[in-house]
Parts: C-alpha cells; sequence; structure tokens
C-alpha cells in the first residue's frame, strides 16, 4: 500500500497554490498542518481527482489514479470540508444512500451502514432527520460515511471542526481503531487534534511542502527557537508588538511572555523545551503576528 504524490503544482489565475508538492505515503496516521489557504484543500482535491493538477501525478501501487479514476475511488474514503448534507433524510437513509453510490450491494450496506453508525456513536439517533443533528453529529456522520467501503486510503479535510471535546476524543480513538493497515491523511489547523493520532506530520506552508517527520522530532528541529521572558508591565505592548507570542502568563511580578525566535529576544530569556504548538506558530509566524 503506496500513495505516492509527485511534483505537484497547481495554478489558480497564474498563482502557485501547489508547488511541487511530492510525498510517498505507507500505511499510517498523518496530519496535514497548515495555515488557512495553504493548500490542504487543493491538494486533497487533486488527490481525489475532482480537480486537476497542472503538473505531477498521484500514484497509487504504482497505477497512476488518473488514468484507472474508479479503481482508486472504489479504495478511497473522502470527507470534504463543505460535505453536504440532506437534511430531510435520515442519518440511516443518508448513509444507504452514499452506500448505493459507491455501489455496495443492498444487503451488506444495510449490515455496514449500522456498524459503522454504530462506531461514531450515531446509532441511537440513526432514524432521526438529519437537520435535528448538532454540528458534531453531523461530523461524526460524515466521517462515517467516508468509511463505508472500508477504504484503504481515507482522507478527512479538517474532520475535527465543530466537534466538542468529548467528541475530539471519540474521534482520536475512532481513527486509531481504523487506522491499521491503512492509509488515513486528516488536515487541519489546530494542533492539538493531530498531536496525539498522527504518526507524521506534514507541513504545508504556502502551497509548499516545508517539513515532514514525526511530531517529535519535527518539534526537536525548532529546539532553541522558543523562550520565556519575565516582562515588567510597562515593557508589555511592546514587546506583544515585536514578538510571535505563543502564550502569556500574568503573575505577581509580572507578565511571563513565551516567545518564538530564532535569537535570543531579550537579556533576560531562557530558552525552554519545544511544543508542537510552538512549532506551529515558528512556521505560520506571519498569521500569528497578524
Ligand atoms: P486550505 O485548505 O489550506 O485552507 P485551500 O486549498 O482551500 O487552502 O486554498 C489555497 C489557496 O488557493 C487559497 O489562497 C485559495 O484562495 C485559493 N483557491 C482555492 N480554490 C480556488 C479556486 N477555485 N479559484 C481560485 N483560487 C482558489
Amino acid at each position: 500500500m503506496l500513495l505516492e504524490v509527485n511534483n505537484i503544482t497547481k495554478k489558480y489565475d497564474d498563482i502557485d497554490v501547489l508547488h511541487d508538492v511530492s510525498f510517498t505515503l505507507k500505511p499510517g496516521v498523518y496530519g496535514l498542518l497548515g495555515s488557512n489557504g495553504s493548500g490542504k484543500t487543493t491538494l486533497f482535491r487533486i488527490i481525489c481527482g475532482l480537480i486537476k493538477q497542472n503538473t505531477g501525478t498521484v500514484v497509487y501501487n504504482h497505477d497512476d489514479v488518473q488514468t484507472n479514476p474508479d479503481a482508486f475511488r472504489s479504495v478511497l474514503g473522502f470527507l470534504p470540508q463543505d460535505f453536504s448534507y440532506y437534511p430531510d433524510f435520515t442519518g440511516m437513509k443518508f448513509m444507504l444512500y452514499i452506500a448505493a453510490l459507491k455501489g455496495i450491494n443492498k444487503s451488506f450496506a444495510r449490515k455496514r451502514c449500522l456498524v459503522l453508525l454504530k462506531l461514531v456513536g450515531l446509532e441511537d439517533v440513526c432514524n432521526k432527520k438529519i437537520k435535528k443533528y448538532s454540528g458534531g453529529m453531523k461530523q461524526r456522520l460524515g466521517i462515517a460515511q467516508a468509511m463505508i467501503n472500508d477504504p484503504e486510503v481515507l482522507i478527512l479535510d479538517e474532520p475535527t471542526v465543530g466537534l466538542d471535546p468529548k467528541e475530539r476524543v471519540r474521534f482520536r480513538n475512532l481513527i486509531s481503531s481504523f487506522s491499521e493497515n491503512k492509509i488515513v491523511i486528516l488536515s487541519t489547523h489546530i494542533v492539538s487534534d493531530i498531536e496525539y493520532i498522527a504518526d507524521e506530520i506534514i507541513v504545508l506552508n504556502k502551497g509548499k511542502l516545508e517539513d515532514r517527520g514525526v511530531p517529535s522530532e519535527l518539534v526537536n528541529t525548532i529546539n532553541g527557537s522558543v523562550w520565556e521572558v519575565l516582562v515588567e508591565a510597562n515593557k508589555l505592548d511592546h514587546m506583544l508588538a515585536e514578538h510571535v507570542i505563543s502564550n502569556q502568563k500574568h503573575s505577581v511580578n509580572g507578565t511571563v511572555l513565551r516567545i518564538i525566535s530564532k535569537t535570543k529576544p531579550t537579556h533576560n530569556a531562557h530558552p525552554v523545551q519545544p511544543t508542537l504548538e510552538d512549532l506551529y506558530l515558528y512556521y505560520f509566524r506571519e498569521d500569528a503576528v497578524k
């Protein structure tokens, strides 16, 4: 099982939205991390064959997916960001509808839908209309439909949007139990969502592959670029305006700022152990200071 993304470039109005993006994925859970507008959705749509790239190829198990799109689609599950539901359908009817679109035979479809609705915790409401579902319930239904054909490759575009903390935990467990011997790619700009479940993180920044690695390795690359400084009240505004701040904590002696900076920001700054949250700010600092 091997998914290869080779030198993908995509232009809109002559602007490179994706620039020469290449990576190879074997079974595992991958977090595609990038700020809004970095090209995550565009890349997913290209992998899923919904839009065409300008250059490059997507290859699954050594076959170009565009040469035989039906074969790839049969092993692909996709939760798009702008997933549309039919509000008057019940959860079950919707799942059966998706199963029919995927060509799953009727008698098997019902069993499969039940298993999945149970897995995402919607069995009790599966006969209720979707318009009565909360945002998180709709999102879980979206995840269930993406898994209907027991896909080898599961692509989830911002799957945790609208989930409350309890649902986020459920989601993580769901992905862990599902991901064995599968390629799961999920995009997010919420670091904590992938911190626990992603085997590897792929960082996409302004359409370019910025970095890739296991979370702890990536975090180590910014050792020495995260600082804590105690700042007096009269200097606080200046410091906040001048630096990329990952956290601020008030104390009786002043404010402790956590600063992302390649150089020592003040004489009294001391280096601290970076986190994935810091790494995100390190990569996307321009968005952070805006
Ligand atoms: P992300 O999913 O990381 O937020 P997108 O892939 O949605 O990023 O968008 C990347 C960039 O491409 C953005 O600047 C967006 O405005 C632009 N873009 C996306 N789709 C289109 C389109 N159909 N036409 C023109 N520009 C687009």
